[in-house]
């Protein structure tokens, strides 16, 4: 039998058993005490844990604590701050009581001394009252003396030198009315003495009033309309909304206008043509044909004033009575729907083109009714002083040629050079200007002046075919067809 050869014999196997059996138990008895230990670490654990639970909610508690003392310092200090306020307090307190001690004290003497202010005062009005009278009574003798001196200095409007010391400035006022129907009212602008309560609209109404006195004395060589330096007094604010403006024979009177006219301030024409009828006076009866050249004549007054104070000829001048002087607010829709509002504006009247100033407007209920020649004229219609101002146009329309033909300036000297001698016949027609004119022509020896009158006055049908005999003499037939024409 072979026998196996183990290089480690089977003792050393078993001393190595034996070896390792005993450091086993060793080991297992230092297991077991390792797990005593482990337990006992364990549990030691648990009560420090629980012992640490403590230390927390027992520090959280001094903290509070903490706060509280830090609170109840706090309130220590507020109540200090208090104690100093109420004293503060009580202090006010006295000093209050002791004020209202004195008020009473001073309003005890003040009422003693306004006893004695009202006192004297009343006897200070007596003495003013006094005083005043005795003053107006001065002023009226004074008074008395200017008007004597200065009638003396004023002489005659027939005078060939009208007195021309005093400004032309000074003999405007301006007023104020306040919207009231009171007429003058509150004078709030002029020269001399001066006053001037800063009103913009009087500082224009009295520029405009300037303007018109200017050109009396530039073109007639007048010292006022009665070349006597009769004063002009203007008022302004006349009326709430009032839609006019007028002469009352001692004050030109202003509306502000309303939603459609105005202000008529602004106009010089207008301004021109409500002086102008001051100048006139009562030599044209304002009625029917003579009324209407009433009329006319103010509106001619009033587009000299207004070229003379724009320095414009005739030849640019647009020919239209208070031109834009309506505003009809219309509607327009943009691109994009949008509603955007426009002023269409129209003037009252047309030199050139009578009855043509503005269309048929609802808002005002009709149209510009001025006929443009004699045969249109409506003479059932008596309305407005037997339609002075509708029959107006025709001379209008008849000043306005000879203006383009002869030069405005040449025209309104003939035209006031003639109606400034009519005063013996103020019921002077149509026709009997028309005849008196051209004869003057002729009689000046201004045959084309003449000639231009017969062919205008015809033109607008106020002479008949017939009269035009009258020039027939100096012109061929075919010319004066031509000329007949053209105009
Ligand atoms: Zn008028």
């Amino acid at each position: 039998m072979n026998t196996l050869c183990k290089i480690i014999c089977p003792r050393i196997h078993e001393g190595r058993i034996n070896y390792l059996s005993n450091r086993k138990s060793k080991l297992d008895s230092k297991i077991t005490n390792h797990s005593l230990l482990i337990k006992s670490a364990s549990s030691e654990i648990k009560r420090l844990n629980k012992r640490k639970i403590r230390y927390e909610k027992k520090q959280r508690e001094f903290k509070d604590i903490e706060r509280i003392n830090e609170l109840i310092l706090n309130k220590t200090a507020y109540q200090l701050v208090i104690e100093k306020k109420k004293k503060k307090l009580e202090e006010v307190h006295n000093d209050l009581y002791r004020l209202k001690r004195n008020e009473k004290k001073q309003a005890n003497k003040l009422s003693n001394t306004e006893n004695n202010f009202h006192h004297s005062c009343k006897n200070i009005e007596t003495k003013i009252h006094d005083e005043i009278e005795h003053l107006k009574e001065k002023a009226g003798e004074i008074k008395d003396k200017v008007d004597e001196l200065f009638h003396r200095q004023v002489p005659d409007v027939t005078a060939s030198n009208p007195p021309k010391e005093i400004p032309l400035e000074n003999l405007i006022s301006v007023f104020n009315a306040k919207n009231k129907s009171k007429l003058p009212g509150t004078l709030i602008y002029q020269l001399n003495p001066k006053v001037d309560k800063n009103n913009i609209i009087g500082k224009q109404a009295f520029d405009n009033v300037l303007e018109v006195l200017k050109f009396w004395s530039t073109e007639l060589n007048l010292r006022s309309y009665d070349n006597k330096n009769a004063p002009i007094k203007a008022v302004i604010h006349y009326l709430n909304k009032y839609a006019n403006a007028y002469w009352d024979g001692e004050e030109i009177v202003f509306g502000d206008g309303d939603e459609i006219f105005g202000p008529f301030v602004n106009w010089e024409d207008i301004i021109g043509h409500e002086l102008g009828h001051a100048l006139i006076g009562d030599d044209l009866i304002y009625e029917g044909e003579t009324g209407a050249l009433n009329e006319s004549f103010a509106d001619i007054i009033g587009a000299m004033v207004n070229m003379y104070a724009n320095k414009i000829k005739g030849k640019d001048y647009h020919w239209l009575v208070g031109k834009d002087i309506i505003r009809i607010q219309v509607k327009i829709k943009g691109p994009n729907g949008e509603k955007t509002y426009h002023y269409n504006t129209y003037a009252l009247r047309s030199f050139k083109a009578p009855g043509t100033a503005f269309p048929y407007l609802k808002e005002l209920g009709c149209k510009d009714t001025q006929p443009a020649v004699y045969s249109q004229i409506d003479q059932s219609d008596i309305s407005d002083n037997n339609g002075v101002h509708d029959k107006s146009g025709i001379p209008n329309h008849v000043f306005w040629l000879i203006a383009d033909q002869f030069g405005e300036e040449k025209a309104f000297l003939f035209w006031y050079d003639i109606l400034k001698n009519v005063n013996t016949n103020n019921r002077i027609q149509f026709a009997e200007l028309a005849n008196l004119q051209i004869e003057t022509a002729r009689a000046r020896k201004l045959h084309d002046l003449a000639d231009a009158l017969t062919i205008a006055w015809t033109k607008v049908e106020v002479l008949t075919d017939s009269k035009i005999q009258i020039i027939e003499s100096s012109l061929e037939k075919h010319q004066l067809e031509e000329i007949l024409i053209e105009a």
